[in-house]
């Protein structure tokens, strides 16, 4: 008995303390970090607000509108946000995204100088990993000729364009605003793109930069039509947000939707984040998707209450907006900014050939993950295994594993459950999961020959 006691206490001295600082850490995730609550709270309605009528005092935001009148158009417009940024924080770099676009199509009725407005916040330790919170600035009001079609000519009529897009507009500068008051160690960059109501025009010529420049792109937030929170029928939903993201399931831009949905409703809890899988609304189009072409995660945040008869028309209004729900629609954004932007990046599953480190085991019966993180951050915590059936919309189970770069789930059939990783640092923040992926089986070919010929 003696003998046992002193062991019991020898236990308890060696292993005590290291017990206690991994029990400390037991759970490092999915819980709220002070900063990111500070950050979230500081998002201000009032100046949401103010943003959204200065917005609407230019008349018109049209892509083709007077760019040099010095109070109403685009050029007006363009250059008030451009100030805005500025007036935030010395740190905020702020420049003009200019190209000379050729017209074409129905709706680019002439040659056209185009320019987003871009500001950036660079990170501290990794600066070249971005996050992108965007909207596009630009307004459109539909004309129609006698004949019932559009008069796409007609690019400066009144156009106040609050909810389209002025409410995204106003998020992404009330999102710097703050933002810029703190350090991340991944870079922000906030975008109000023009052209979007000709055709995605200011993001696609973007994102196609970007991607020609390797950008490492981690995460887009595109904010369009976060103003409105009753429909033209009466339906009514101011504490849901819709979040549309592309397929496949485990594409980038699905596990950014989860994301959004998780880090979003954990700082807002007010707020509930309803994922739409599809890459947006019915036969309509959006700033995201042109990054989803270049391949990276992009998703909408949109409200599920949109006022048809407001969009593109002189009644998309201040008096028909709602900056109450545009202020929860942006805590969201900045909770998800600002958790990815402290986080460390996301852990890489594949080979170098782009295979899925995903194997049977010892026991050919086991799921065995694999991950590899090229220069861990000083601060990473360890890694978290998330589960769910093949057939489930979002991760059902979640496993702390530490700082170890495989792990081994024993009787767990790598057939029928989706896997993924995530990194998590110390203070809890968590990194976008990275999915295993099962390779696509190529379509194959073979060759038939004639038995009767003699083969040379
Ligand atoms: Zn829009």
């Amino acid at each position: 008995m003696r003998r046992f006691s002193y062991a019991v206490v020898i236990c308890l001295l060696v292993i005590g303390p290291m017990r206690f600082s991994s029990l400390a850490m037991a759970e490092p995730y999915g819980r709220v970090n002070p900063i990111v609550q500070q950050i979230v709270a500081a998002i201000s309605e009032e100046r949401i607000a103010e943003n959204l009528k200065k917005l609407e005092s230019f008349q018109t935001r049209h892509t083709l509108s007077d760019p040099t009148h010095p109070t109403r158009g685009i050029g007006a417009a363009r250059t008030w946000i451009f100030e805005q940024f500025r007036s935030y924080s010395p740190r905020l770099q702020v420049s003009f995204d200019t190209y000379f676009v050729r017209k074409q199509g129905q709706r680019l009725v002439r040659d056209v100088e185009l320019r987003n407005v871009v500001a950036v916040l660079p990170g501290t330790r990794q600066p070249e990993r971005r996050i992108l919170i965007c909207a596009h600035y630009d307004s459109l009001a539909i004309v129609r000729g006698p004949d019932g079609q559009v008069d796409w000519t007609q690019t400066d009529v009144f156009a106040p364009g609050v909810t389209d897009n002025g409410s995204g507009t106003a998020a992404v500068l009330e999102l710097a605003r703050v933002l810029s008051q703190y350090e991340f160690e991944k870079t922000l960059v906030f975008v109000a793109f023009a052209g979007e109501e000709q055709g995605l025009v200011g993001s696609t010529l973007y994102a196609q930069k970007a991607r020609r420049e390797g950008q490492i792109i981690e995460a887009v937030l595109n904010n369009d039509i976060i103003g409105s929170d009753i429909a033209g029928d009466g339906a009514s939903a101011n504490r849901v947000v819709w979040v549309f993201s592309e397929d496949p399931a485990d594409s980038s831009s699905r596990q950014l939707a989860r994301y959004v949905k998780r880090i979003g409703e954990l700082y807002v809890p007010a707020m509930r984040v309803e994922m739409i899988f599809r890459h947006d609304r019915f036969g309509r189009g959006g700033d995201h998707t042109p990054f989803n072409h270049e391949g990276y995660a992009a998703v909408r945040l949109t409200t599920p209450n949109e006022n048809f008869a407001h969009q593109h028309s002189a009644t998309d209004t201040f008096a028909n907006a709602s900056p109450a729900y545009t202020t929860l629609v942006t805590r969201i954004n900045a909770a998800v900014a600002a958790t990815l932007a402290l986080a460390p990046k996301p852990p890489v599953v594949t080979t170098e050939r782009g295979l899925p480190l995903l194997g049977r085991g010892r026991s050919g019966y086991a799921a065995h993950l694999r991950w590899r993180n090229e220069d861990p951050e000083p601060d990473l915590a360890g890694y978290v295994i998330v589960m769910r059936a093949t057939t489930a919309p979002d991760w059902e189970r979640e496993i702390f594993v530490g700082s170890v770069n495989e792990y081994v789930l024993e009787g767990v059939s790598i057939d029928a459950v989706t896997f993924g990783v995530k990194a998590v640092d110390k203070d809890g923040n968590e990194s976008l999961v990275s999915a295993y992926v099962n390779p696509p089986r190529l379509r194959a070919t073979f060759e038939l020959y004639d038995p009767g010929e003699r083969r040379q």
